[in-house]
């Protein structure tokens, strides 16, 4: 019968790849919850709430009933695109500025009761793959699967960097490393579920696995 996978860990260890991976071969719904925490960052920046120097924690509480998050599978991408307000705004959030952001919101406890609020509805049905930061702790913690995923801060500040130039993005690889090392930081340091390992989550070290043997091994879990 279908389980709940929750992948957990740091900024860009790869979870999201993983997630897919095991999401289209058993059939699975995959959910990204960070996207959700982009998508809420993205409305912040769209309406003036957040820049470079000030961060109007009150406007956004007040605001967050205008925000409504979906996903709509894209069938030639094999994944849901990200919608806000039902406007597809996936290539939106990946850009390095709403990086410098999302974290921030993160750390709003309104923000994070309405998202989990809503990925605890998603996930209803089993048969879900969703990563994130507290999804084995806080989200899902009955989850019959919980993967903690790590590798090292260069491996992953390499991986987001080729990302975002594929993507055609100008940016500086010092940029992308001290990102990742901001993010994991205040992902760590929040009072409200910060990242952790849960404590039957399974940590994997992807530093030196290739995708497929990270699959192999995720998927020889689900199978137990
Ligand atoms: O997974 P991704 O790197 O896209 O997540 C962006 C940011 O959203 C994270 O750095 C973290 O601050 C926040 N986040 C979170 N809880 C989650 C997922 C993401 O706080 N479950």
């Amino acid at each position: 019968s279908k389980i709940t996978i929750a992948i957990d860990g740091f900024s860009s260890t790869g979870k999201s790849t993983v997630a897919k991976q095991i999401a289209k071969y058993l059939g699975y719904v995959y959910v990204d919850s960070g996207a959700m925490y982009r998508a809420v960052t993205f409305f912040a920046m769209q309406k003036g709430l957040i820049d470079n120097n000030h961060f109007n924690v009150e406007a956004l509480i007040s605001r967050l009933n205008e925000v409504e998050i979906s996903f709509k599978f894209n069938e030639a991408l094999g994944f849901a695109e990200v919608y806000l307000n039902g406007e597809n705004i996936e290539k939106q959030i990946r850009t390095l500025e709403v990086s410098s952001f999302v974290s921030q919101v993160a750390t709003v406890s309104e923000v994070r009761k309405q998202l989990v609020r809503q990925q605890q509805k998603m996930g209803q049905d089993k048969g879900v793959v969703m990563d994130g930061r507290d999804i084995g702790t806080v989200v899902f913690p009955d989850a019959e699967l919980k993967i903690f995923m790590t590798a090292s801060a260069e491996r992953r500040a390499k991986r987001r960097f080729n990302e975002l130039l594929e993507r055609g993005d100008a940016v500086i690889y010092d940029d992308v490393l001290k990102n990742v090392q901001e993010r994991d930081h205040i992902d760590s340091n929040r009072k409200d579920s910060p990242l952790l390992k849960a404590e039957d989550a399974i940590e994997i070290d992807n530093s030196n696995l290739s995708l497929q043997e990270q699959f192999e091994k995720v998927l020889q879990l689900a199978k137990i």
